[in-house]
């Protein structure tokens, strides 16, 4: 059975709607590394466990009122109780070291986590959280200013950080977040403009597919690989784990292993999310629309455990998202329904198709084609129709 312009790919025009000039509007984030200085780093530090204190007394008044009387308690009634608490007590006079705008902040988080519950967006409530594990506060407007070079004041003290890359468009917020290695970071949110281009033309499109034998494979049948940083590093993580287990329960020594470990984990992120975005910059050299399959990735994760974890094709594909808004490329995300894997790209014939078969057969036509090779054709035509 041939399928009317199934053979080749469709031509591509502008989407209804588009502008010669398409500029857009994109929110990113710009992070940076502060210099180490255990004295001034106190501060911030304090800062975060602040945020975390207050974090738990919000909380706490949520569920006693919960259990009181049934109710929840509005934002702007919390905001207000805990602002009165920060100004006139001598008990939570410490609040005031965290600015005000941090204050509200913090209670917009818890807010929104009960939101999300209430919507059944979330499965949970929001939980009690130790202090020493919250990991960031967030500066609206006031409270810092960014100075010359590679310094910037933060409640009244000047920090250095590693400005790696320059910063562009209008800073919306700052969060100061420290890692599991105890490192801290700044993060800039910003709004900037980006230009997105109109004319494509069809070899400019591409469609890619996920594998678990190779991490991609393009419309062209070019594979890309993943690093599996995490099942490199379990050797060493093993090891660093019985070590920890072996030193006893609130010693120095064990907090010392533990550290250990979570820079083992960090350093795996670290790679990983760095072979991710060199992967991303490649595709977004290549081509300028990039299509995709929706991924299940709950799904997967039930039928092939850690390995997907370890290949993380969803922070995959959200570092591409941040890339190619960057660089004005266009990612397509085809539904879940759309067939992809089991439909002949070169007749559009369906058949089923067992998840061990790595070849594509086609009954109809004969045509032999590696899986997901066929089924990167068949999303690279999806996203062109689509389009
Ligand atoms: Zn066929």
């Amino acid at each position: 059975m041939l399928v009317a312009g199934w053979l080749s790919p469709p031509t591509l025009q502008p989407r209804k709607g588009q502008s010669m000039s398409n500029s857009i509007e994109v929110r990113k984030t710009y992070q940076y590394r502060l210099y180490r200085c255990d004295k001034r780093d106190q501060h911030l530090r304090q800062q975060i466990n602040i945020a975390g204190t207050v974090w738990n007394h919000a909380l706490a008044l949520q569920k006693r009122c919960y259990r009181l009387t049934g109710k929840y308690i509005a934002l702007s009634e919390l905001k207000a109780h805990i602002a009165h608490l920060r100004m006139t007590t001598i008990r939570y006079a410490f609040w005031k070291q965290l600015g005000s705008q941090s204050v509200q902040d913090v209670l917009e988080r818890l807010d929104t986590g009960y939101q999300r519950f209430f919507k059944k967006l979330a499965k949970r409530p929001p939980k009690y959280k130790k202090v020493h594990q919250r990991k960031s506060f967030t500066l609206k407007q006031a409270g810092w200013k960014l100075l010359d070079g590679n310094q910037i004041q933060i409640s009244g003290r000047t920090y250095k950080f590693v400005k790696h890359r320059p910063m562009g468009g209008a800073i919306k917020t700052l969060t100061v977040k420290r890692d599991a290695a105890g490192r801290l970071w700044l993060f800039f949110s910003v709004v900037e403009q980006v230009i997105m281009p109109n004319e494509v033309t069809p070899d400019k499109i591409a469609g890619f597919d996920f594998g678990l034998k190779t991490f991609l494979t393009d419309h062209s049948g070019k594979t890309y690989l993943s690093g599996l940083h995490h099942a490199r590093a379990l050797r060493r993580l093993r090891v660093l784990q019985s070590r920890k287990d072996k030193k006893p329960h609130g010693t120095n020594n064990r907090k010392k292993a533990a550290k250990l470990i979570s820079r083992t984990h960090i350093r795996v992120a670290d790679k990983r999310r760095d072979a991710h975005f060199k992967l991303a910059h490649e595709l977004c050299d290549h081509y300028e629309v990039l299509c995709f399959e929706d991924l299940n990735i709950a799904g997967m994760k039930a039928l092939w455990g850690r390995k997907v974890s370890d290949l993380a094709f969803s922070q995959f594909v959200t570092i591409l998202k941040h890339v190619a808004v960057k660089r004005g490329k266009t990612i397509l995300q085809l539904g879940r329904w759309e067939r992809t894997t089991g439909k002949c790209s070169g007749c559009g014939h369906c058949q089923d198709m067992e998840l061990r078969e790595r070849i594509f057969h086609c009954d109809s036509c004969g045509m032999v084609l590696g899986r997901d090779h066929n089924a990167a054709i068949n999303i690279c035509y999806a996203g062109a129709y689509l389009r």
